[in-house]
């Protein structure tokens, strides 16, 4: 059945825009044309003063995690079988917000790979998921409750191997500590000869990489290695404020390797600590903790930019306060950080489906999924413009109001 959308705008996610009454032709599942008016005898589905974009596409999450304040120790503790009903909840939430594809960074065991099989087979409706499984972490290092642990070079090769036996579609690597207990943020965690041995044997099975690195010295080590990606790119330094170091930036910037923002987590612990009346005093130290920290990445990712770092956004959704529909809050931030509107919509649609090595979505064009959302109004002019969303098309399929009234709608429908 072919369908035609038309709205007073839209943008393609790699940068063009299209003004007027451009039309997306859609048959199933795909896009088959776009064209600059109507054709002739189209029934048109038509939204108006809206805009028409890719679906967005969240590059860093952790579909496992609830993203209402719960650290990963407490998620861990109620099992795996709630790990793994919260990721559907996790996973629909996104979709809720026109986010029809997210990338899972961090699950427990292989508990992402099976929630992406069972919205592959239709079973659950939610973002369609890319997942890379347990991360690979340091014996004791950051995340290794979720099964990641592994050292020597040897013992990682296997590691990927294994991984991507279980359903890895990439490799994340925990390159340095992070938010989890009793790991060093400040220190990288792999030496260059174990980072070295997981990009190669990687590479070697046709999987891409990408490193957690919250100081600058897992930064050098990961772009020596030849990763193709980072998260967080941090600067973390032992019992002192963060430290740029412009040197690792040049290098980082002259390598091309693109970062992933994440500035949505302290953006959402600051939203989350506001709300709350007559704060406790470990609370008010959290909130300040945060407020400081977010001025830092936001500071980091302007000099970081300016170095010609590429960014593309992931929110880390899941992890604390990050809820599944925070994304464009990230982008709200990395407009504050100085990135132009259209770049940061890019960031979450054609640059962010480039960088992880989805070609099928994240632009419109003849050929490729129909995963596309319309927003009231122009988000070119205000990113929060992509709250008001009119549709959400996920192959074709209409994902509003909500997924679960549309289904229980046609489960009432009487037969015959
Ligand atoms: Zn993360």
């Amino acid at each position: 059945m072919r369908s035609f959308i038309t709205a007073r705008r839209l943008i393609d996610g790699k940068g063009g825009v299209m003004t007027g009454q451009p039309v997306v032709e859609i048959d199933g599942a795909r896009i088959v044309a776009l064209h600059e008016n109507a054709p002739e005898g189209a029934e048109l589905r038509d939204f108006g003063d809206a805009t028409i974009l890719p679906g967005l596409i969240d590059t860093h999450v952790h579909l496992n995690m609830p993203g209402n304040g719960m650290l990963l120790e407490e998620v861990m503790r109620e099992g795996v079988e709630v790990m793994l009903a919260t990721s559907v909840g996790s996973a629909l939430q996104a979709l809720g917000a026109g986010i029809t594809t997210v990338r899972d960074v961090g699950c427990f065991g292989t508990t992402a790979f099976s929630v992406r099989r069972a919205l592959a087979l239709g079973y659950a409706t939610g973002a369609r998921v890319m997942a890379a499984g347990a991360p690979i972490t340091i014996t004791g290092g950051h995340t290794w409750y979720m099964g990641g642990e592994c050292d020597g070079e040897e013992a990682l090769r296997h590691k990927v191997r294994a991984l991507i036996k279980d359903g890895a579609e990439f490799i994340k690597v925990m390159g340095s500590g992070g938010g989890t207990l009793n790991t060093a943020s400040w220190r990288p965690a792999f030496t260059q000869d174990e980072m070295d041995a997981i990009v190669s044997e990687s590479h070697r099975n046709e999987r891409r990489v990408t490193v957690h690195c919250l100081c600058a010295e897992s930064i050098d080590i990961a772009v020596r290695a030849g990763v193709d990606q980072i998260e967080h790119a941090g600067f973390i330094r032992r019992n002192a404020p963060q430290h740029y170091d412009a040197a690792v930036a040049e290098r980082l910037a002259k390598s091309g390797i693109p970062v992933t923002t994440t500035l949505a987590v302290g953006a959402t612990a600051i939203n989350a600590m506001q709300q709350i009346e007559g704060r406790s005093p470990e609370q008010d130290a959290f909130l300040a903790r945060w407020q400081r920290m977010l001025a830092e990445n936001v500071e980091q990712f302007t000099r970081l930019s300016e170095a010609g770092v590429t960014f593309v956004a992931g929110t880390d959704a899941g992890w604390r306060f990050t809820s599944f529909d925070s994304l464009v809050l990230e982008l709200q931030m990395m407009e504050q950080g100085g990135m132009a509107v259209s770049d940061c919509i890019a960031a979450a649609t054609g640059r962010a489906a480039g960088v992880i090595g989805l070609e099928d979505r994240g632009i419109l064009a003849p050929g490729l999924l129909a995963d596309l959302i319309v927003v009231k109004g122009n988000p070119l002019e205000d990113l929060a413009a992509l709250h008001d969303l009119d549709l959400i098309l996920q192959g074709g399929v209409d994902h509003l109001p909500t997924p679960r009234a549309q289904r229980a709608a046609q489960a009432m429908t009487v037969p015959g």
